[in-house]
Formats: C-alpha cells, sequence, structure tokens
C-alpha cells in the first residue's frame, strides 16, 4: 500500500521551483515591456448583427517578447495584475489606443469606438484623469472609448468603484459587462451600476448549433438585458450556424474569428479602408 508522505517530492519540487524562476523571469521583463516597446495592440471589429455594418473594436494586448515571441494576454495580465505592474501596462494600453483613434481619423477613416478591457486595479481615483488626458490629448469625444470590465470586478469594494465608474458613465464614458454569465454573476450589479452592453461570453455563444438549452439561456440573457436598455454583444462567434442564431435571438452585436480575428494596427488600418469603400 502507498505511505503517506513517502512519496518522494523532489520531482514536484524542482517544477515548482522551476515555475517560481519563470514567473520571477517574467515579472523581471515586464517592468521594461512599456519602456522596451513590446506591448502592441490588436484590434478585433464589431459588427451589427442585422446588417453587418462595422460599429467599432475590441482594443486586446499583445507582448512582443525579443526571445520568447509573442505571449498571449492570458498569461502575463494575470501576473501583471498580481504585482500591480498593469497599472503602467494599462495606461499605457488607453493612450495608445487614443493614440490609434486619432492617426485614423485624420486619415479620413471611421474607426467607430475602441472598447478597452479594464483590470481591478486600475479602477481608482486617478483612472478619470487618465481617460480625461487621453481624450483631450487626442481630441476625441467620451463616446469614442468603451470600457469593459468583468462581474467579479464589481464584487467587492463596489462603493469606491462605483463612485469612479459613475463618475466617468456621467461624463458620457461607455461601460460593457464583459465575460458575462462566467463570473459571480448577480443581476443586482446590473441594477446598481449602469452599463450600456452586455458581452455573452462565447462558452455561451460555442454550443448554439445544437444545444436547445443553451439557444434558450442566451434568448433569455437578451430578453434580460434589453428589458434593462442594454445592448448585446455575443463574443466568439465562431460558424455562420452561430451568427444566424444570434441574430434570430435578437442580438445587437457580434464579434468572433468568423467575422474577423484580432488584427494589427496595419491590417486594421486596411479594413477600415474596405469599410469605407463600401
Ligand atoms: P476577453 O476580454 O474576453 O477578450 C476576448 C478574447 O477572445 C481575446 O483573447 C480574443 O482574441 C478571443 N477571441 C475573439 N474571438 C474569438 C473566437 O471567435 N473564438 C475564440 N476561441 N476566441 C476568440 P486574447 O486576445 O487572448 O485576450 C485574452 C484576455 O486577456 C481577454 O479576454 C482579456 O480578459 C485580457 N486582455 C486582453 N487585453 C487586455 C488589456 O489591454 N487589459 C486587460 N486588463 N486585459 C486584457
Ligand atoms: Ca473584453
Ligand atoms: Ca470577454
Ligand atoms: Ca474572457
Amino acid at each position: 500500500a502507498k505511505k503517506p508522505g513517502r512519496t518522494p517530492i523532489c520531482f514536484f519540487t524542482a517544477e515548482m521551483n522551476a515555475q517560481v524562476h519563470e514567473r520571477m523571469r517574467l515579472e523581471q521583463d515586464l517592468n521594461r515591456v512599456v519602456a522596451r516597446g513590446e506591448l502592441q495592440l490588436a484590434f478585433q471589429p464589431i459588427f451589427r448583427a442585422d446588417d453587418g455594418a462595422y460599429v467599432g473594436a475590441e482594443v486586446l494586448l499583445r507582448w512582443r517578447h525579443p526571445e520568447r515571441g509573442f505571449i498571449c494576454p492570458a498569461t502575463f495580465i494575470p501576473l501583471a495584475e498580481s504585482t500591480g505592474q498593469i497599472v503602467a501596462i494599462g495606461e499605457w494600453v488607453l493612450r495608445e489606443a487614443g493614440r490609434q483613434l486619432r492617426r485614423w481619423l485624420d486619415a479620413g477613416l471611421a474607426p467607430g469606438y475602441l472598447a478597452v478591457n479594464l483590470s481591478r486595479v486600475q479602477l481608482r481615483e486617478d483612472l478619470e484623469q487618465l481617460i480625461r488626458e487621453v481624450l483631450d490629448d487626442n481630441d476625441l469625444p467620451p463616446q469614442a472609448l468603451e470600457l469593459e470590465i468583468t462581474e467579479n470586478v464589481l464584487l467587492d469594494d463596489h462603493q469606491q468603484i462605483n463612485a469612479v465608474l459613475g463618475r466617468l458613465h456621467a461624463q458620457g464614458l461607455r461601460f460593457s459587462l464583459d465575460d458575462f454569465g462566467t463570473g459571480y454573476s448577480s443581476l443586482s450589479y446590473l441594477r446598481r451600476f449602469s452599463f450600456d452592453t452586455l458581452k455573452i461570453d462565447r462558452s455561451f455563444v460555442a454550443p448554439l448549433r445544437d444545444d436547445a438549452e443553451a439557444a434558450a439561456l442566451v434568448r433569455a440573457i437578451v430578453a434580460m438585458a434589453h428589458s434593462l436598455a442594454l445592448k448585446v454583444i455575443a463574443e466568439g462567434v465562431e460558424t455562420p450556424a452561430q451568427q444566424e442564431f444570434l441574430k434570430g435571438l435578437n442580438c445587437d452585436y457580434l464579434q468572433g474569428y468568423l467575422l474577423s480575428r484580432p488584427l494589427d494596427a496595419d491590417h486594421f488600418t486596411t479594413f477600415l479602408a474596405c469599410c469605407a469603400r463600401k
């Protein structure tokens, strides 16, 4: 029989040790990403469901590591959140999104709005000042930016966060509730804070083709959102069948690989130029 406590643990220790080192190296590298210009934005277009018109894009962060190539956000954002480095990184994202909008507008293109993901730690008093600067520096109206936050952000300390978000909202900034359905959602959040948009997580969109329950769920979410005067974006639309389904369920906007992958700034410029010619 297996004796508890006598199993060799050195193997696990070595592995854990390697993980800790890996984490420390990434953490060190993250300190320099902004200064070294290793961050890059990708843009994924969002379309109106009924007529397919382009309305805006979600900003997605990319890290071009000099030795390791592209590191995906799922790897480094949680780390940057735990160390607080996300504050400086998130500031760069907002400023660069503003500059990019200005470049496209100056080129005579119609970029719509940019939706920027915000981490919980960024929701502090100084966020207001930062957003004001981004809008002023680039001569943008508040509607040019939408701020995406996940429902878990609202879990605790909601008084202070609500105050910051409420003031930004009053200034015309728009908010979307991201990954709806995956967190500890409580419908009361939807009432307590004025979102403009609800993003249905792709885990609800994926089974839409052959799953009647998934369809019922999405239908219910859309109906509830509409009764609260929220628009609905479906994330992760990958097949024409899902697209048709979501249109039939009265979903307002669609985003996903079927319609477009996230594009770098150059490709997005070409995309916008094509939109303009249509
Ligand atoms: P998210 O906010 O839910 O962003 C959507 C993710 O789904 C993106 O992954 C996008 O590339 C991916 N996606 C889009 N369409 C499809 C599809 O049709 N199928 C599938 N399977 N995936 C699709 P990405 O770019 O790897 O970003 C992952 C997460 O990292 C984001 O999830 C967001 O939570 C976070 N993130 C990205 N950029 C930022 C940022 O600037 N700041 C913060 N705080 N978080 C960010
Ligand atoms: Ca998002
Ligand atoms: Ca999402
Ligand atoms: Ca997500």
